[in-house]
């Protein structure tokens, strides 16, 4: 008898077995979820010179054993999956570089916002299972734009049973596989797995998904449909935020064919001085679609990310997704005391 009750406490409370993620308190006082490279470029900043090459190749492994980086750092992808927030998973990747979640919208299901390539599709299922649901609850799939890295494996959710969501300027792309995917541009993908858009998403939409409400914010830049989702838990804002903005002035990557530098600049604007119900909104965590995490303070990654561009486009620079080599960052780190990570 006894052994048949633990069973099914075992089955019903799957989720609560799932780890929360760990987050080391930075330099700025930011509680932030690193994965490895993350934390060792940033790392790397703080302790070379400014006036020393920034390293690359088998260079930068010497220089990262050299100040101690080498070992001893987080692991390379953050471990999935993972708990973030209330009803809120972190369900891939650990083999690419994207960031898949999941949202627990209670009985009428879950939503996945993400769900990247087409090969990584069963282990976000098993992971969405590991968190307590089965992949036949996965009813919706939210995509912040339409790119090969995040979007490719859409079909693959709606042949499960998901309905597909993405911003009305990206549908198209994801209905007919066009270059603005950005299929061709990644080795060993040859086309993009077409799939029907079940809603095109707008601006200011509220999505009333199971018991949870979404707010879309339509964000172009990176592609023309970027969109940036928000969500409020245990009294906090999340924002989703795609390839838009990214932890600590990481980027989207604006040389693909279809950027537009001027759209991204007002978005980002748009995200800094954004209002709900004309109260002005502090973001509070961020879940970019690739890297780092931050678990608390957000807007000071949306302001960065606004500063940068801002910054770039007034002086005729490139926009740059990877900011660790520039001058604009290394000047602004270069001397910071140690993230100290647990013993
Ligand atoms: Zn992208
Ligand atoms: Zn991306």
């Amino acid at each position: 008898m006894f052994l048949i009750a633990l069973g099914v406490s075992y089955l019903t409370s799957g989720a609560e077995r799932i780890p929360r993620v760990e987050p080391l308190v930075t330099e700025e006082g930011q509680a932030v979820v690193f994965d490895r490279i993350t934390w060792q470029l940033r790392e790397l900043a703080k302790k070379l010179p400014v006036e020393q090459a920034w390293p690359q190749g088998q260079e930068l492994e010497r220089a990262l054993d050299r100040f101690g980086l080498a070992s001893n750092a987080p692991p390379k992808a953050i471990p999935v999956p993972a708990q973030i927030a209330p009803d809120v998973y972190l369900v891939g990747q650990d083999r690419v570089s994207n960031l898949t979640y999941m949202v627990d919208c209670g009985p009428e299901g879950v939503a996945v916002i993400d769900p990247t390539y087409e090969s990584e599709a069963e282990r976000t299922m098993a992971n969405v299972e590991k968190c307590g649901r089965s992949r036949k609850e996965i009813k919706w799939v939210l995509n912040t734009h339409c790119h090969v890295d995040h979007a490719m494996a859409d079909s693959r959710f709606r042949e499960a049973g998901a309905e597909i969501m993405v911003h009305a300027e990206d549908a198209d792309a994801v209905e007919k596989g066009t270059r603005v995917t950005a299929y061709f541009l990644i080795e060993g993908v040859s086309s993009f797995p077409r799939c029907k858009v079940d809603r095109r998403l707008s601006d200011g939409e509220e999505l009333r998904l199971g018991n949870k409400l979404i707010h879309v914010i339509h964000t172009p830049g990176h592609t023309p449909g970027s969109v940036s989702f928000c969500i409020e838990a245990g009294g906090r804002k999340l924002l989703f935020s795609g390839d838009t903005v990214l932890y600590d002035y990481r980027l989207g990557w604006q040389g693909n064919p279809y950027a537009d530098n001027r759209r991204y600049l007002a978005s980002l604007q748009k995200l800094e001085s954004f209002t709900f119900d004309s109260t002005p909104l502090r973001w509070d965590l961020l879940l970019p679609g690739h890297g780092a995490i931050s678990m608390d303070k957000a807007y000071l990654d949306v302001s960065k990310a606004r500063e940068l561009v801002a910054d770039d486009l007034d002086g005729g620079r490139e926009i740059l997704s990877v900011p660790f080599s520039t001058r604009h960052y290394r000047e602004r780190m270069y001397g910071r005391p140690p993230v100290a990570l647990p013993r």
